[in-house]
Formats: structure tokens, C-alpha cells, sequence
């Protein structure tokens, strides 16, 4: 919608499809905040944010893309409070910021108060800010239309999208000079995820079956606090505004891991410290499989003013109020730092000859579905609502230059629509099989056992063959309902057929990665003295790229080169 809005207001004709009410995509839950060097509550800059952001990569992140987004932070969050958004003030009218995990001032010295905030809703604001100045805008909305697959011509241009209208269960071709994915994450191929039902990674599927390869596919975060055996997520911004994760012995742990952010160092990090608690047997509760996150302190006052919805999925999924008790918590699926490979401009990049970066004209993506890459191999919290404000509005820009400049359509190709027909036929045709949501649930189960927070070589190498044996079964589901009108079966069928591409991707890439790095931590690769934290940067200081048809697998260089400021070398990491 941010990019949507950049053409609207150029005059350009855009269609949205979406196959939520666009206030109902996952956006609407993000909490915590936007990150962005403002200043307003602590000394900050953009080169704190830069140089955060690279570190929180692991140095998987190209630094000319993290440079672009720091920079353009303050600017786009300004802009985003001109539209109308209703962040939470200071006193002095100033937005409201809080500290977040790995955001710090002065290059690591001490936490920072970056994330723009309104209240935990953050999310929720900022979709409903853009969906009302996109109507202002007359942007054209499809509302519960599912995009099916994308169209290329000869070329090997994009020129278009088939996509399903639900209501009616009718099939169309959309003709467009440019299409941009904006489809968000894969989250829905764990089955432990702080995802919605929707992310089903629609647009790595439909990029995967146009020959796109997936970028660093192997890098998931989790997310240290979602609600135990709920997956329900309770923001950062938990810690940010002073919680603390304990043992079972009552123990500030993350103290004894990261002596100087604490409970606010990076995902990647937090997350391996709690399941490291657990292991040696200092998890609480019956079975010892969790920790707690520890509010209490905070007041009941402040709890209600600044976390109102934790307050409430604390009462809804875990029965505790978290004003007077901790609530159990355990390191959930929450964000896929890869995706479609883009350059700053949100234009799809590919591998071509001798070149890294070949333009695949007409094509865009920009979100969570697509991998610019400034999260790298772990991304900081705040900073994927920014990507998806930098990337939008510069997309959106880059698309209304060209889209003035090119005046017609290019011509569509007569088999534009023959991969979707031929989808939608073997499932209408299918007499026997299986059900889609049996097969998708095993997709889950075989990318949480073999993909998890901890990962071996050999869970990973027998993952690899055994979701190969579930992808199989993929080609053989049946539709037992085959009425149109609002057939979610038939919705849930064409889901699965991107499931089964986003998986893939992430167990081949995993298993090929023989080191840890950020969210990709293998236990086969500890800490040693020649590979600090068990990186390998000698060998493995590359983006993996997944290419769905014969799965695969290639290498390109991380850009270390920023834009205008110095680069920031590769160091061992600690907090
Ligand atoms: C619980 C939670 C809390 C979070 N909190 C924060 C936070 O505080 N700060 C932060 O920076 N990040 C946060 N994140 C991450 C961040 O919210 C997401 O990465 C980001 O919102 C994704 O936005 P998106 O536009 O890429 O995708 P989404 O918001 O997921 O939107 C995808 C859109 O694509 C549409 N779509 C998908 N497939 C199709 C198809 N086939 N056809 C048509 N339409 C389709 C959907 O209908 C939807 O409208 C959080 C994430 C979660 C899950």
C-alpha cells in the first residue's frame, strides 16, 4: 500500500489485489514499532541504526541497502505522521520511542529508544493509515482476489498476473506494464509461527514457479516470546519497556549471556539463550520447556498504557495477568529474513552470465516477501515495518518513472494463463487423493522437527529428503468440493502448491549452509577459535539463491560496500 499510494497519486492506474480486506494483513498484528534514528528520547543517529542493523545481520546484510534504509528512516516515519498515523507523544508532542532489541547508541554501548511506537498497536495504525490515504487516493482495490501465478513473456518480462476471484471462483488475467509483489512472509511452513493463517509465501511460490530463484531461504527468526503453546506473540516492546525473562531459579539469565543489552539483544541471540536454559534444566513448569517474561514491576499503570493488547493475550491465551504474574514464553516462528531478490529500488534481481544483478523488467516485491536484504541472516525488531516504508515508497517511485516513460502494454502471450489452467484442472479433475490441510500440516511438522532453533546436520540433511517425500504428495491433493462460490478448499489447495515452494527452499539452502550464522545456528558448527561463534565468513560470506526447478542451489557476493559512509568490516559478535 505504500508503494500503491507513490502511483495512485501520480495519476497511474493501479489494481490491488489482496486476498484479505487490506486492514486484515499480518501488519495489523506488528506491535512493538518503526524503527528510525530520531532522536527525541536519546541521543541517536543514522549510522547507529546502520551500523545495528549490520551487525544484527550478521553481516549477511548488503550494507548499500541497510545505508539506503537508515537514511531514509526519519523521512518516511515524518511522512507516515503527515498521513495521519496516531503515534504515541512525549510531552512535548514529540513521537514516542522505545529501546528494542540490538538497537543501540554510540556503536554497541548502551541501548537506544528508536522504535516509533503507537502503543502495541503499531501495526494496526500504520495499515489503517495507509489503506485510508490510498481510498483519498482512489487506488483500486481487489478485494479477495488470490493471485495465482505470474505471466512472462519471450523476454522474460513480467507482464501481468492470473489471479482467482473467490467470490465467484472465476479465473482472470490482470495485463500490467509492472507488477509488484507485496505478498508477505512464508511464516505458515512451521507449525509453531506468530504468523496469520494467510502467509502462506503466495509470492516466493508464484516467483518460484517463474524460474525466480528464493534468496538466503535458510534464515528464520524466532521470535523470543511467543505465548507458550499458543505461538501468540507478545512484543519486544515488552522488554523494551523494561520486562525481564526468567528461569525456573527466578534468574535474570540474559544478564549472565549479554552483559550489556541484557534482555535486549538480538533475536537470534535471545532465543538461543533461552533454549539453552531449558536444556540444562532450568525451564519452568511441569515439563521445564519454558521460561517466563517477567512484567510485574512495571505497574499496572504503564502496562495498560503502553502494552494494552499484551495485557489482553495475556488474559485470552495464557490466563495470566501479567500485572501481577510472569507469563511462560517460548522462542516461536515469527520472520523469514529471505525472499524474492531485489535491488533498492524493489526491481527482481537475477543471476545472469557473468552478472549478480540482472533486471527482470516489469517485476517488483518489496515486504517481507522480498529480500533486498538489510535483515541479512537475523533482522532487528522495528525494522521490517521501515523496509516495507523505504522500499514501498521507493518502488513506487521507480515505477511511476518508468511506467510514464513506457506508453503501452507489451503484448500478452497466447499461453499466458496455461500454468494456472493447468493447475486449476488437475484439481477439478482429481477423483481420489489427499487433503490439502493433511499434507500441509506435514509440511509443518517436517520443517519445525528438521528447521527448528537449534539445527544439526543431520536434521537438516534428513529434512531435505523427507519434505522432498511430502512435496511429492503435494501433486497428488484432491478437491472433494469442486463448487466456485467461495470454495476455500479449492484457496487452501493453490496455498499449499507455495507452501511446498518457500519449504523447499528453506531445507535445501539450510542443509547446504555448513556454518551458524545469525537465525541459522547448526550445532555441528559451535564457537571454535578459527570460527568465532561457529561464522565462517571465509567460505560462506554469500547470499544462497534456491532455484525451484531441480532445487538448485547458487551463490552471490554480500555487498560490504554502503553508499556513501565507510563499511563496517566483519567482527565476531557479542552483546
Ligand atoms: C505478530 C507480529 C508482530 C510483528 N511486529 C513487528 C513490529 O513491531 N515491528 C516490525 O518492524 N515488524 C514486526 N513484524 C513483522 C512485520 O509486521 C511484517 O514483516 C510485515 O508487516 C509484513 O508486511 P508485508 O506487507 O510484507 O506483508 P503482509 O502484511 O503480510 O501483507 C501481505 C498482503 O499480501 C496479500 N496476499 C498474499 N498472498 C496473496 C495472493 N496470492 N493474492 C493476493 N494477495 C495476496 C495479503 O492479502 C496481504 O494483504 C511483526 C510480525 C508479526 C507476525
Amino acid at each position: 500500500m505504500r508503494a500503491s499510494l507513490q502511483l495512485a497519486r501520480a495519476g497511474l492506474n493501479v489494481a490491488v489485489l489482496t486476498k484479505v480486506f487490506p486492514t486484515r494483513s499480518h501488519t495489523v498484528a506488528a506491535q512493538g514499532g518503526i524503527g528510525a534514528s530520531l532522536g527525541n528520547m536519546s541521543e541517536d543517529n543514522w549510522h547507529y541504526h546502520f551500523f545495528d542493523t549490520v551487525k544484527g545481520s550478521d553481516w549477511l546484510g548488503d550494507q548499500d541497502a541497510i545505508e539506503f534504509m537508515c537514511r531514509e528512516a526519519p523521512k518516511v516515519v515524518y511522512e507516515l505522521e503527515h498521513f495521519g498515523m496516531p503515534f504515541d507523544r512525549n510531552p512535548d508532542g514529540t513521537i514516542y520511542q522505545r529501546p528494542f532489541g540490538g538497537h543501540t547508541a554510540n556503536y554497541g554501548e548502551k541501548p537506544v529508544q528508536r522504535a516509533c511506537a503507537a502503543a502495541d498497536r503499531t501495526g494496526h495504525a500504520m495499515l489503517h493509515t495507509l489503506y485510508q490515504q490510498n481510498v483519498k487516493a482512489r487506488t483500486q482495490f481487489f478485494v479477495e482476489w488470490m493471485a495465482l501465478d505470474l505471466i512472462r513473456d519471450a523476454e522474460g518480462d513480467v507482464v501481468g498476473v492470473t489471479a482467482l476471484e473467490m467470490e465467484t471462483g472465476e479465473v482472470h488475467i490482470l495485463e500490467g506494464k509492472t507488477v509488484l509483489l507485496a505478498t508477505g512472509g512464508a511464516g505458515r511452513i512451521f507449525a509453531a509461527s506468530t504468523n496469520a493463517f494467510i502467509n502462506t509465501g503466495d509470492g516466493l511460490g508464484m516467483a518460484a514457479r517463474a524460474g525466480i530463484p528464493l534468496q538466503d531461504m535458510e534464515f528464520w527468526q524466532f521470535h523470543p516470546t511467543g505465548v507458550a503453546g499458543a505461538g501468540v506473540l507478545l512484543t519486544e516492546g515488552c522488554r523494551g519497556e523494561g520486562a525481564i525473562l526468567r528461569n525456573a531459579n527466578g534468574e535474570r539469565f540474559m544478564e549472565r549471556y549479554a552483559p550489556t543489552l541484557k534482555d535486549l539483544a538480538p533475536r537470534d541471540f535471545v532465543s538461543r539463550c533461552m533454549d539453552q536454559e531449558i536444556k540444562e534444566g532450568r525451564g519452568c513448569g511441569p515439563n521445564k520447556d519454558y521460561v517466563v517474561l517477567d512484567m510485574t514491576h512495571l505497574g499496572a499503570e504503564t502496562i495498560l498504557k503502553r502494552l494494552p493488547s499484551v495485557f489482553e493475550i495475556g488474559h485470552n491465551f495464557a490466563n495470566v495477568d501479567i500485572t501481577k504474574e510472569p507469563i511462560p514464553v517460548v522462542p516461536t516462528i515469527h520472520y523469514q529474513m529471505g525472499g524474492i531478490p531485489t535491488n533498492i529500488h524493489g526491481q527482481v534481481v537475477v543471476p545472469s552470465g557473468d552478472v549478480h544483478n540482472k533486471i527482470i523488467n516489469g517485476l517488483y516485491a518489496v515486504g517481507e516477501c522480498a529480500c533486498v536484504s538489510v535483515h541479512g541472516a537475523n533482522r532487528l525488531g522495528t525494522n521490517s515495518l521501515l523496509d516495507l516504508l523505504v522500499f514501498g515508497r521507493a518502488a513506487g517511485n521507480h515505477i511511476v518513472d518508468t511506467a510514464l516513460k513506457a506508453k503501452s502494454h507489451k503484448a500478452l502471450p497466447a499461453d499466458a494463463a496455461d500454468r494456472t489452467l493447468a493447475r486449476l484442472a488437475r484439481l477439478e479433475s482429481s477423483t481420489s487423493g489427499e487433503y490439502a490441510q493433511d499434507v500441509a500440516g506435514d509440511i509443518r511438522k517436517t520443517m519445525q522437527q528438521h528447521a527448528g532453533v537449534f539445527r544439526t546436520q543431520k536434521s537438516m540433511d534428513e529434512g531435505v529428503k523427507a519434505i522432498n517425500e511430502v512435496a511429492k504428495r503435494v501433486g497428488s491433493i484432491t478437491l472433494k468440493d469442486k463448487s466456485k462460490v467461495f470454495n476455500t478448499a479449492r484457496i487452501e489447495a493453490l496455498e499449499v502448491e507455495n507452501l511446498i515452494e518457500a519449504a523447499q527452499a528453506t531445507m535445501t539452502s539450510a542443509a547446504a549452509r555448513t556454518e551458524s550464522r545469525g537465525a541459522h545456528t547448526v550445532d555441528d558448527y559451535a564457537d571454535s577459535p578459527e570460527f568465532p561463534n561457529g561464522r565462517n565468513d571465509k567460505d560462506w560470506l554469500k547470499h544462497t539463491l534456491y532455484y525451484s526447478e531441480g532445487r538448485r542451489l547458487a551463490y552471490k557476493p554480500v555487498n560490504l560496500k554502503p553508499l556513501t559512509t565507510e563499511s563496517i568490516p566483519p567482527k565476531v559478535r557479542s552483546f
